[in-house]
């Protein structure tokens, strides 16, 4: 392909460029143990299996009584079952009674069950008559008011799939089965080198034509979003040896390449032979039906992806969202990263686009009548502030021509 072409031909849409990616990417996940209690975001690297039943013995769900629920069949207010209370079951010890037929022991949430018993009745639903004996006003089913053994999980199920991404209810349902340490896919590594002969660092005053880097800092912030580690190299400039250097080293030394800036088509954008000259094959696509985000690079060198980011940080996030986040959690074993919270919002105006491109809008989500509503945040596309007013973002389909105020449309929140 030469490189000095004006404009961009054969632009994939933006779900065939990460078709692209997935099909040709085959990592290898490296595993690595970790404490359970710290493995909130991390990707399960195996099944993980129940060693034991839980619950491993039957517990009540009321406080009340442990019963013979056939004892209590028929009863009623005006007919209740007289029951001999034998004594109580306490908290974190085993039962040390067993109940007869008429018989019944006190039962506390949470607590076992007496012997032979097989449903626990609620308190209120009971009347005390003297220090050893009880009303009960309401008859219980079998089971009624009990957890059975192994009735949240059984020795030997599934707990968790490799490939799925740790919440903190995963991490619960661990550690109540003893389940202290699981082995993860170890976090990609991910580098960034944003270039530009106009960049300077954040803490630096920019001169005349100069700015201040955003993408080093924002595509950081989102590779550890996606579980990766993010390893920002220093600013480099618009020089060819010099990218090629930098891209080399940071390739070598990490799991993924994102390059910011200089994917369009232009001499002066260097990104694209950077990344043919890393190694095979090299560029994979270049151009995406997408705005913001179009100049874009998909690459693959040597089984490591390699992407070449727009240096607008409104479309580098775009891009970002789209195609690199589902890449990383790709590298870390997950097939499917998490979904998003999305909300659905009335359009409170008309979003102009173009068939055959997919549109992102910002908007603000507001609410009026407590009808949720979703205002775009208009602006030129490269202004960082429209993403900072904004609460998510809606897509206009490749094959819409626009959306209209007043449609119900899907927020991507942020
Ligand atoms: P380019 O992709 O090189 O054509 O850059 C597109 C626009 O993004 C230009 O206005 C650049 O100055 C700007 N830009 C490039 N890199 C960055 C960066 N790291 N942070 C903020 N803006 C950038
Ligand atoms: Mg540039």
């Amino acid at each position: 392909m030469t490189r000095d072409m004006p404009g961009f031909f054969n632009v994939l849409a933006p779900d065939d460029a990460l078709k692209v990616i997935r099909e040709r990417l085959d990592p290898t996940v490296e595993k690595e143990p970790m404490a359970t209690h710290e493995a909130l975001g991390r990707v399960t690297a195996e099944d993980v299996r129940s060693p034991e039943d839980l619950p491993s013995f039957p517990r009540s769900t009321m406080d009340g009584f442990s019963v013979r629920s056939a004892d209590t069949f028929g009863a009623s207010e005006g007919l209740p079952a007289y029951l001999e209370l034998r004594g109580e079951i306490p908290m974190g010890a085993a039962s040390q009674i067993d109940l007869s037929p008429g018989q019944a022991a006190k039962a506390y949430t949470g607590g076992m069950l007496a012997g032979g018993a097989d449903a626990v009745v609620m308190v209120e639903h009971t009347q005390p008559v003297d220090a050893n004996t009880i009303e009960v006003l309401r008859p219980v089913a079998p089971g009624e008011n009990v957890v059975q053994v192994g009735e949240d999980i059984l020795n030997g199920d599934v707990v968790l799939p490799s490939g799925h991404v740790v919440r903190p209810q995963d991490i619960g349902g661990l550690l109540a089965l003893g389940i202290t340490g699981v082995r993860v896919a170890r976090r990609p590594r991910v580098a960034i080198v944003s270039t530009g002969d106009e960049l300077v660092p954040p803490d630096t005053a920019p001169g005349p034509g100069q700015i201040r880097d955003i993408n080093s800092y924002t595509v950081s912030a989102l590779v550890s979003g996606a579980g990766g580690i993010p390893v920002s190299t220093p600013l480099v400039k618009d020089d060819l040896e010099a990218q090629r250097e930098t891209a080399a080293r940071a390739l070598a030394a990490n799991d993924m390449l994102l390059f910011s800036a200089g994917s369009s088509m232009s001499n002066r954008d260097l990104t694209a032979s950077v990344i043919d000259g890393l190694g095979s094959p090299g560029v994979l696509v270049h151009g995406i039906s997408l705005r913001p985000g179009k100049p874009t690079i998909v690459g693959l060198v040597d089984g490591k992806p390699a992407f070449g980011l727009p240096g607008n940080p409104v479309s580098a996030m775009v891009v970002f969202d789209l195609l690199v986040r589902p890449t990383i959690y790709l590298l870390a074993g997950c097939p499917v990263p998490p979904e998003p919270p999305r909300v659905q919002a009335e359009l409170l105006r008309d979003i102009a686009s173009q068939a055959g491109r997919e549109d992102y809008v910002q908007v603000k989500v507001v609410s009026r009548d407590d009808v949720l509503c979703a205002d775009p945040v208009f602006g030129k596309s490269n202004l960082i502030y429209t993403l900072v007013r904004a609460d998510g973002v809606v897509k206009v389909p490749l094959d819409k021509g626009g959306l209209y105020a007043g449609e119900v449309v899907t927020v991507r929140l942020y």
